[in-house]
């Protein structure tokens, strides 16, 4: 399998025609390319990948909402989509180690000193009241000050100037805690981001594990191969060889700038915060690179980032509930997990399992395995019919949450939730689910009655 973006819309030009669109019709960089993929969707019912060849003021043609379709995401893992939270597991149980190399086409045009120009990158505005431009398919490449892990993330970038962004490093997440250690020694961070890859390096970017989980034995492992990296040219840090552009640079110690407001996953525009500032070094990229955009807070941005968090928080309950049946994502911050409960008290374990998973996670419900977790009607049916909320919901205070969520009084500390919806003391001793006699429901024939 081929390990670049261009490989991989070869592979949807020949196995999904219709789901590549060309423009060829000058746009505007400024809100009309969220439009068009925010239209798409609601009037014309269509998501396809978007390649945009004339975009104003930019030499870069821009490719958006790649990721805005399940089947989009199993082709690029190489399986079926009913299958794709098995095969994200085995890559996480199986992971692939990267390899070296010393020749890589993301070199092919090496920008460094006064060349480096982010404003010569297509300068995105997604939604109104943006600060600013945003690269929003901006994969972080860096290593711990220690040397010894890894980490790969998304980080918006918002655009300040030739060499200068904010970057949003979530709350104590893995990059955050990298960088902390750097400030506190008075260093910068070296990092380098990717833009424009195979969409088996965008999935295996989200991976949420341990800090020493190796996110590019992860991408390795839903490649079917080792991931590629050749080094930087101002950093000793590894980078892919054949994506599209790199972005090198460091996150400068004890300095802060406004960035934001900005509109994110959460349905929000979320107000301005001081933030990291990020000063570029280099920029190398591909001849003839495709600029990749997420359009962000759309399918694009939501289907790519429920997959990994839905596979791990499975891992997470089975680790407490071998019995889990499903888990699912269906709103920020908010988990279904359904399960074959066999003894009092496993609904709980799982609501714990979820908490202690997944820094975003604030609301989980937990329902037995007759119910289907992706019929949001099944789910409200079981929260009213089973569960006293004085008895069944769990409540715990004073946590740490997602950073983006409006709710919370201070940016993500938050208090969290779980409700029991299981049938108590259990399914089998509870109050019976109305149904026909099975000997009339196999003996009625619809044909005999509405021929
Ligand atoms: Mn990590």
């Amino acid at each position: 399998m081929g390990q670049d973006l261009r490989s991989y819309l070869e592979l949807v030009k020949s196995k999904k025609p219709d789901d590549f669109q060309i423009v060829t019709r000058e746009i505007n960089p400024a809100y009309e390319i969220t439009a068009l993929v925010a239209k798409l969707e609601s009037e014309a019912k269509r998501r396809p990948i978007l390649l945009f060849e004339k975009v104003k003021g930019t030499e870069f043609p821009v490719l958006t909402n790649l990721h805005a379709s399940r089947s989009r995401l199993a082709l690029g893992m190489n399986v079926q989509p009913e299958e794709m939270q098995k095969a994200y597991l085995r890559a996480m149980e199986k992971p692939v180690p990267p390899k070296i190399v010393s020749k890589a086409p993301v070199k092919e045009v090496i920008l460094g000193g006064d060349e480096v120009n982010v404003l010569a990158l297509p300068q995105i505005m997604h939604h109104e009241g943006d600060a600013g431009p945003y690269l929003t398919a901006a994969i972080s490449f860096a290593r711990s000050p220690d040397g010894e892990t890894w980490n790969c993330a998304y980080n918006r970038l918002q655009v300040r100037g030739r060499n200068t962004t904010s970057i949003h490093l979530t709350l104590a997440k893995h990059l955050w805690e990298f960088y902390r250690v750097a400030e506190a020694k008075g260093e910068p961070l070296p990092v380098a981001f990717a833009i424009g890859v195979h969409p088996a390096i965008a999935l295996g970017a989200l991976a949420i594990g341990s800090i020493d989980e190796d996110e590019r034995a992860i991408m390795g492992g839903l490649l079917g191969e080792p991931l590629e990296l050749i080094q930087c040219e101002t950093s000793d840090l590894l980078v892919p060889a054949q994506a599209e552009m790199i972005i090198e640079g460091e996150i400068l110690p004890n300095e802060r700038a406004p960035e934001g407001p900005f509109g994110e996953f959460t349905g929000y525009s979320l107000g301005e915060r001081q933030r990291e500032i990020l000063k570029v070094k280099a920029v190398t990229h591909r001849k003839g690179a495709v600029f990749q955009d997420i359009a962000v807070g759309h399918l694009d941005h939501m289907l790519l980032s429920t997959i990994s968090i839905e596979a791990n928080l499975y891992r997470a309950v089975r680790a407490m509930v071998p019995s889990v049946k499903a888990v699912r994502v269906p709103a920020p911050f908010t988990c279904y997990v359904s399960i074959k409960q066999r003894v009092s008290g496993q609904a709980k374990n799982a609501i714990l399992a979820v908490l202690g998973a997944d820094l975003y996670m604030k609301r989980v419900v937990v329902v037995d395995h007759d119910v289907d977790i992706f019929n949001d009607r099944q789910v409200n049916w079981a929260v009213a019919t089973r569960c006293q909320p004085d008895r069944d919901i769990t409540i715990i205070t004073n946590t740490r949450g997602s950073d983006l969520d409006p709710s919370t009084k201070e940016d993500g500390y938050t208090s969290k939730w779980g409700v029991d919806a299981t049938a108590k003391p259990s399914l089998e001793a509870y109050a019976p689910r109305h149904r026909v006699p099975r000997e009339v429901w196999e003996r009625i024939d619809l044909k005999d009655f509405f021929p």
